[in-house]
């Protein structure tokens, strides 16, 4: 499998090489030659696979220039079920009628990030000692990416992590969990500013080309291809699980923000997984369900970007967002590089020549909530099934409720749990989430992290005075 740039610019390369890259070379964004296309007597042989062995089988197509014993190693060591709460890997979870969640937040930060990132985590460190070299990831976050990372990467050999982190804008539960690591190679810094702040000195430093080769920087943002191919697994898992013979449908609804985890979606269908529709759902930050509702795509700046009660969706330019639009122009790379000019020139561009493709082609509907939607969702759901869910799985959830269609299970990504975001609970239920028993300790632990001011300057001396070449 050779993966080419969206904008046409870039050799045909391996897993291995666009692995630890951020963009293409020419701006555009990594992705497969073609599909793999899976038949439905492969689909059907994988039924009984455990998930650590269906991933093997996945990633193994999209991952070509690793062995397979070795792939297999690092798909073990992902998802053993001893990392996720409860043992079960991404159980299904009936809520009501046809409306199911799929459990894919049991791992260490209790959001689906960690599904992808433990896989990273391993490929990662595998790249890094084959080819006896180390990497310095700096990242910005204002919550789940951040801490989803740090858990994967952490202990992991050639691997240094510098996170930052608004001072006094994440949650107890976010601080907490991210803080109190205390392994050498994770760099917690506290920026006194806001999330904005902590993305410009990222930028900045990563855009300083001698400073990024001398210092081997990294990221592991949601453009990362090996987090996308991980992703795919567990729509091919879920379909599995809701189904009992070839070609029955299923559709999926997914709460987004970068379009990473639908992105997924798409690839899993486009490789022939029978999804009927795929629902995207999003909060008040609705760029992305204005695309599908009118084809004009137009991305919204910092200060029109809401801060909402489900923050990780709270994005107004979703980055994978261009790996769908190369394949709605037809792959042509010429025809995206041209729109995505215009996205800089005049800030937007339209598609809805092409809107009957979007649903009837590709399955795509969209829909999106309020804060007050959300907190019905919640108060419903809890007091009808005795389910508690967050409130990016009750953004789902609400706008799953649109679609269903009789006959065919409507399966919800569940994002978080509630007990990241139990603020929004009390506020919906009267009651704080209850917090999963082996993380009730965690406020107590003591942390590890340095405060500095929103200065360049001072996150490049940090950098090159604890990073390893
Ligand atoms: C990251 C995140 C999302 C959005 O996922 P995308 O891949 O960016 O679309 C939704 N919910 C939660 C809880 C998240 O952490």
């Amino acid at each position: 499998m050779r993966y080419v740039s969206t904008r046409g610019g870039m050799q045909p390369q391996e897993f291995a090489d666009i692995l630890l890259e951020g963009l293409a070379p020419d701006g555009g964004l990594a992705i497969p030659e073609h599909y793999p296309q899976i038949d439905s007597t492969t689909l059907e042989s994988w039924r009984k696979l455990e998930y650590h062995e269906l991933a093997l089988e996945i990633l193994s197509i999209f991952v070509t220039d690793i062995p397979r014993a070795d792939l297999a190693k690092l798909t073990a060591a992902a998802y053993n079920p001893a990392l996720y709460d409860g043992g079960v890997m991404v159980p299904l979870k009936p809520l009501k009628g046809q409306i199911s969640l799929v459990g894919l937040s049991q791992g260490p930060t209790l959001a689906f990030k960690d599904m992808a990132m433990q896989f990273l985590g391993q490929v990662f460190e595998y790249v890094l000692t084959q080819r006896g070299t180390t990497i310095n990831i700096l990242g910005a976050t204002s919550g789940d990416t951040g801490s989803a990372a740090e858990y994967a990467l952490k202990g992991k050999k050639g691997v240094n992590v510098f996170m930052l982190s608004p001072f006094g804008r994440m949650s107890e539960f976010q601080r907490a969990q991210m803080y109190s690591l205390q392994d050498a190679n994770i760099h917690n810094l506290s920026v006194k500013g806001v999330f904005d702040d902590c993305q410009d000195i990222v930028k900045a430093l990563a855009g300083d080309l001698d400073f990024k080769s001398r210092w081997h920087l990294g990221a592991v943002n949601s453009i990362n291809w090996a987090r996308i191919a991980a992703q795919v697994v567990y729509y091919f898992w879920a379909w599995l699980r809701a189904t009992e013979k070839p070609g029955q449908q299923v559709s999926f609804a997914v709460p987004s923000g970068n379009f990473g985890n639908i992105l997924a979606g798409h690839i899993a269908r486009q490789m022939g997984l029978p999804v009927r529709k795929l629902v995207l759902a999003t909060n008040e930050n609705n760029v992305l369900e204005e695309f599908f509702r009118t084809g004009v795509y137009k991305p919204r700046s910092s200060e029109n970007t809401y801060a909402t009660s489900s923050p990780s969706m709270d994005i107004s330019k979703a980055s994978n967002f261009e790996r769908f639009v190369f394949d709605l122009v037809g792959r042509d790379p010429k025809a995206l590089a041209a729109l995505w000019a215009q996205l800089g020139t005049q800030g937007y561009f339209d598609l809805s020549d092409k809107k009957a493709e979007f649903e009837n082609t590709y399955g795509f509907v969209a829909g999106t909530s309020s804060h007050a939607d959300r907190l019905e969702t919640i108060r419903s759901v809890h007091q009808e099934t005795g389910v508690l869910i967050d409130p990016h799985t009750a953004d789902g959830v609400k706008v799953a409720a649109q679609f269903v269609e009789e006959g065919i299970p409507m399966l919800v990504l569940e994002t978080a749990l509630p007990a990241k975001f139990s603020e929004t609970i009390e506020e919906a239920i009267g009651q704080p989430a209850p917090v999963p028993a082996h993380l009730q300790h965690l406020a107590s632990l003591p942390q590890k992290v340095e405060v500095l001011d929103a200065d360049v300057e001072q996150i490049r001396r940090y950098v090159e005075t604890h990073a390893a070449i």
